[in-house]
């Protein structure tokens, strides 16, 4: 249900609305309106008519319910765009269109530091590597661990990039947090609602892949696992499908950027390297999903793909990342955005 404040509300009245719902059972979740606040009350939904009675309370103006059946995701909670910020200056959702590039996983120092300045030099304004890695098999790279997180950190250090990573297991939660600007959920832990959950206390920007073969409703609900908890710093990436088409490693869902965008007020992102598989589909594909209104990019860069520990073939090298990033910007702009 969403509980609709009056203008002129004031914080007494707010948190008598929220003690009411609290004491019937239901979580509330106040998102402050530009005229106006409302609380998002959630929780089991076979009680919903005695909410209805939060109408009577000084200070509410009505009492709606939300139709669809994931709810602080959606656009009936919040109309229009949420903007996430990471970092002192990075904002997802904003009008400009976020970067995020670096290596697959993180290496060595030489690699990272050199990616790192790369990057920043060819305009991302976020730096990503993997530290503990969801590998197929169980004998290829599984990442550096707290010394890839510790380089990490360095890296951010000399260039001033906030840095997403992911965390693979829930024990290891306090350690990537400890680390990252931003938390990344891959595509393999999509539905590991017991991590999900766990971010949702984390209270740090979350970067939600969407699984592989994960439709657009349950990313949402996967979505609404975090917000429930209270984190409400969610961006979500599009990182391709499988589909029967062997071509690319996925299908870049394109689509999903407008269906998306229609469904929640949530930032949207594509990483067109995990869908390509192939770096020299990258651009066009970073190119698509902004011109299709897509709040940023997610790519993989790396100094040596050759060299790669993983995903060196869909790697950009730094001097064909800065050449896709000179173009890129025109499509922001027939997008309305800026770089
Ligand atoms: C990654 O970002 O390196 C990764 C493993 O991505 P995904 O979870 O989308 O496969
Ligand atoms: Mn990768």
């Amino acid at each position: 249900m969403i509980i609709v404040m009056q203008k002129g509300a004031t914080a007494q009245q707010l948190k008598a609305v929220k003690e009411r719902i609290r004491k019937l059972g239901y979580r509330p979740h106040v998102i402050r309106g530009e005229t106006r606040q409302v609380i998002g009350a959630v929780g089991d939904e076979r009680g919903k008519t005695r909410l209805q009675d939060l109408q009577s309370l000084p200070g509410v103006e009505s009492v709606v319910p939300i139709l669809k059946p994931y709810k602080l995701a959606s656009q009936e909670i919040k109309a229009g765009k949420s903007v996430v910020q990471v970092g002192r200056n990075v904002k997802f959702g904003d009008q400009k269109v976020v970067v995020i590039a670096g290596p697959c996983s993180v290496e060595s120092e030489e690699q990272i530091i050199a990616t790192a300045r790369a990057v920043k030099e060819g305009g991302a304004s976020m730096l990503r590597g993997g530290a503990f890695k969801p590998r197929t098999s169980p004998y290829a790279f599984q990442g550096m661990a707290e010394a890839g997180l510790k380089l990490l950190a360095k890296a951010r250090k000399l260039t001033g990039l906030p840095v997403v990573t992911e965390v693979l297991n829930p024990k290891d939660l306090p350690l990537v947090k400890k680390y990252a600007d931003m938390i990344q959920v891959g595509a393999r832990n999509i539905q590991n609602f017991a991590l999900l959950r766990l971010l949702g206390k984390a209270r740090k920007p979350v970067l939600l892949k969407r699984g592989m073969a994960t439709t657009i409703d349950e990313f949402l609900f996967s979505a609404e696992y975090i917000l429930s908890e209270g984190n409400d710093k969610v961006v979500l990436c599009e990182r391709g499908i499988r589909t029967f088409e062997t071509a690319t490693r996925n299908t870049l869902d394109l689509s999903a950027i407008p269906v998306l965008r229609q469904r929640t007020h949530l930032p949207v992102i594509v990483d067109p390297s995990h869908a390509a598989g192939r770096w020299d589909y990258v651009p066009s594909l970073s190119y698509a999903a902004i011109a299709a209104g897509a709040d940023g990019i997610m790519v993989e860069v790396h100094p040596h793909p050759e060299d790669a520990e993983s995903d060196g073939p869909q790697s950009l090298k730094p001097k064909k990342f800065s050449a896709m990033m000179e173009k890129i910007g025109e499509f922001a702009r027939v997008a309305d955005r800026d770089l």
